[in-house]
């Protein structure tokens, strides 16, 4: 069987048609994040009207790709949560016009969980339940996948997305401002002057809730911190207002540091509990890391050696399923598929949702 998949959540219009193999057909994605970047940051509106103007090509795109037409799919999978409204809703009125017009069945799909089973399309020996840990633009999440349509979720942001936190830090910085940074997001920005850095522990940033003996993350302190070393970096130099200030290769390598730190931390509380309340198998023991900010290898390192301590393997899919792709999206509908789950006929019963808490707590 064939699924067609449709992502639209945030500023990338993505389509991707995959079979249950994992193989995938054809794919398109037009990424909205130079426009973007000009203005400083998504307005949802212009992601709306960008989504609107971009979804027939890149659907019609990922089709020829694939070499088959919209009849030849068994069913249509579309993103309707959590996002942006004004974006979601551009995807899913295609998706509902698609199956109208082909006559096909609606799989309504939730972004996170997507993110989060792209890894079994990645690695088809990754078995349920498995502990997933999601880092991306506007989640911090850690959880154990039980089911196509389970997740426990052990921990989340009390503020902050890492992601976030790496692309407000770069703006606030100018990076975009040399040349060789201009076209980076901010999660990537933050990489590359840390790799050039000469002295990650010059910006001291402490790590936070060391005290708490749970999963959930907090990023708004460190934030904080470093917007504060900034700010006295400023006044130390006399700068032009467009310059970037000195030292901020050491200054990004302290931030990526101690967010390496906390998410490491983090996540072996997350395998201690596991194990204490033998949530996993013991000879399934596996952590998946997905979402935009696991493309960053200074933080899978981190996490690759807790991993290796605590003898869990560890899966991280490739950078471009990482980021937000129809791919993902084309995936998790086939899961549904394939187990009969979520698979609706009822068009008007289906409806976006800005925000969808992944799993049960
Ligand atoms: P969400 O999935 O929570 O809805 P999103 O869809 O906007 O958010 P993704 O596309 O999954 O987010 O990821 C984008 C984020 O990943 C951005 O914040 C970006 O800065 C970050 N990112 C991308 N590459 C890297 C990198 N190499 N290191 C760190 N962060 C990165
Ligand atoms: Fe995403």
């Amino acid at each position: 069987s064939l699924i067609l998949g449709i992502e639209t959540s945030c500023d990338d219009t993505g389509c991707a048609i995959v079979d249950n193999e994992g193989n995938i057909l054809g794919e398109a994605l037009n990424s909205q994040h130079l426009i973007h970047l000009r203005h400083g940051g998504i307005i949802p509106p212009i992601a709306q009207d960008l989504h609107r103007e971009n979804i027939d090509n890149v659907v019609n795109e990922a089709l020829k790709a694939a070499n088959i037409t919209c009849n030849d799919v068994d069913a249509v999978a579309t993103t309707v949560k959590p996002g942006l409204p004004l974006s979601l809703t551009i995807g899913m009125k295609y998706g509902k016009y698609l199956c109208k017009t082909y006559n096909k069945p609606f799989i309504p799909i939730h972004h996170m969980e997507a993110h989060a089973l792209t890894a079994r399309m990645h690695d088809p020996n990754i078995q349920f339940p498995f502990l997933v840990l999601l880092i991306s633009g506007g989640h911090c999440l850690l959880a154990i996948a039980q089911d196509v349509d389970k997740f426990l979720l052990m921990g989340q942001s009390h503020d902050d997305a890492p992601g976030e936190v790496f692309d407000k830090m770069a703006r606030r910085l100018l990076l975009k401002n040399i040349p060789e940074y201009s076209k980076l997001s901010g999660g990537q920005a933050i990489e590359l002057a840390a790799s050039r850095a000469t002295d990650a522990l010059e910006f001291h940033l402490t790590p936070t809730l060391l005290k708490y003996r749970d999963c959930n993350f907090s990023f708004a302190g460190n934030k904080n911190q470093f917007q504060h070393h900034i700010k006295k970096q400023e006044r130390k130099f006399d700068l032009a207002p467009d310059a970037v200030i000195p030292g901020f290769h050491n200054l990004c390598a302290g931030l990526l540091l101690v967010v390496t730190r906390h998410l490491c931390h983090r996540v072996q509380r997350g395998i201690e509990y596991a194990k204490l309340k033998k949530l996993i198998p013991v000879d399934r023991q596996t952590l998946v890391v997905s979402g935009g900010v696991a493309c960053n290898n200074f933080i899978a390192r981190g996490l690759e050696m807790v991993c290796e301590e605590l003898n869990y393997r560890m899966v991280r899919p490739p950078p471009k399923l990482c980021t937000d792709n129809g791919v993902m999206i084309a995936w998790n509908g086939m899961e549904r598929w394939r187990t009969n789950k979520g698979i609706v006929n009822a068009l008007d019963s289906i409806e976006i949702q800005k925000s969808c808490q992944l799993g049960e707590t």
